[in-house]
């Protein structure tokens, strides 16, 4: 059960104590007191675990300071969206919200090589009035011989760069507690010009220390990849472990599923998750085509498989498209073949907007006919 109390309760006041004294005072009812700092407001939700059956909505509703009781399933008590629900679907970022209501393209380079093509990068997408990318500074790879990103020595100039040309949100792949310490340094370094939405990749979708780490900081959102070879049951539950360690800020994102089923595809794309994510949670829903299709390769109607496949999952709803681009893609030191041109930018750009279009035309569609 989740206590949403009045916005701005002051901690210190008497109703405030009164309730959380009441609440300890209840056997067999643990209390966890979660607080969202929002620009405008401060937002307080006591999370009670236990025996809550025996607890009233009513007797809940009328204690001080409560304003709206929800009673939660088992199944993802934070991120999901339960019954009489009305907590939001969205959050707000460095002067960018993430709703399941909104879409934000973030284009990239899978792995950051050089500053050449990480500027080349960031211009176009400015250019193309992009203020989001996703650049790989710690890559996860298969062979330990493999180029392994640069790390933390290219963070500065990348978010130099994100700054000079106007990028307010870099998504970021970490591995381990110690990159979310050298992208808190380096940010620091650099005068914060950008923002980061710490991404944790499919492989360690499951890795749940890391999960709990990143979940008990609050300064970055966070990008959940599905994990390619476990339930979305299970990759749901890895997504909880974020809010119930305290960040609830979390997009999750749809890669494909590892499977020879979709081949040649890389993956079996799995974008028809999308409605059945918003659906089950509150989170907005991010879809990588590039991880998911890996190939460039074109329908005989001229549209690239990529292109085919990003707008199916606008078209379903998606909230975020994480994509890959390289100015060279022959030179690329990760997934050259899936990365699209720099001039297919504004191409891909005018189709997923296409693609949305059609999306808010079919749900403006299903709303008259509902009537
Ligand atoms: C990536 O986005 O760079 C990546 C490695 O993705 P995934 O974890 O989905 O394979
Ligand atoms: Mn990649």
């Amino acid at each position: 059960m989740i206590l949403i109390l009045s916005s701005n309760t002051n901690q210190q006041s008497a109703d405030y104590q009164q309730l959380i004294a009441y609440l300890t005072g209840l056997s067999n009812i643990d209390m966890r007191v979660h607080v969202e700092r929002g620009a405008e407001q401060v937002l307080t939700e006591i999370y009670l675990i236990g025996n809550t059956k025996a607890l009233d909505i009513k007797d809940m509703k009328s204690l001080p300071c409560v304003e709206r009781v929800v009673r939660v399933s088992e199944e993802y008590r934070i991120l999901g969206q339960h019954k009489d629900d009305s907590r939001p679907t969205y959050f707000d970022y460095n002067g960018v919200r993430f709703g399941q209501d909104t879409l934000n393209v973030f284009a990239g380079l899978c792995a950051v090589d050089n500053a050449e093509h990480v500027e080349i990068m960031l211009k176009a997408l400015r250019d193309n009035g992009q203020i989001c990318t996703r650049m790989g500074a710690y890559k996860p790879r298969t062979s330990p011989y493999a180029f392994q990103g640069h790390g933390k020595n290219c963070l500065p100039f990348v978010f130099d760069l994100a700054g000079k040309y106007g990028i307010k949100v870099i998504a970021m792949e970490i591995t381990h507690e110690s990159h979310l310490n050298e992208i808190r340094a380096a940010l620091q370094q650099t005068g914060n010009p950008t923002g980061v939405m710490l991404q944790i990749g499919t492989r360690n979708t499951q890795n749940f220390e890391l999960l709990k780490i990143v979940g008990r900081q609050q300064e970055f959102p966070v990008l959940l990849k599905r994990g390619f070879g476990i339930t979305l049951d299970e990759s749901l539950n890895a997504a909880e472990y974020l809010a119930s360690e305290g960040n609830r800020n979390v997009v999750f994102g749809l890669r494909g599923m590892k499977t020879n089923m979709g081949d040649p595809h890389r993956n079996l794309v799995d974008f028809a998750h999308v409605p059945v994510v918003k659906r089950l949670t509150r989170m907005p829903v991010c879809i990588d085509p590039s991880h998911s299709v890996g190939t460039r390769s074109a329908a005989p109607d001229g549209i690239l498989d990529l292109m085919h496949i990003t707008a199916q999952g606008v078209m379903a709803g998606a909230n975020m498209v994480l994509v890959d681009f390289h100015p060279v893609p022959l030179k690329a030191l990760v997934d050259g073949p899936q990365a699209l041109l720099l001039k297919e930018l504004p191409h891909f750009l005018e189709d997923v907007q296409i693609a949305r279009d059609a999306y808010l035309k079919r749900v403006a569609l299903a709303q008259r006919f509902a009537q």
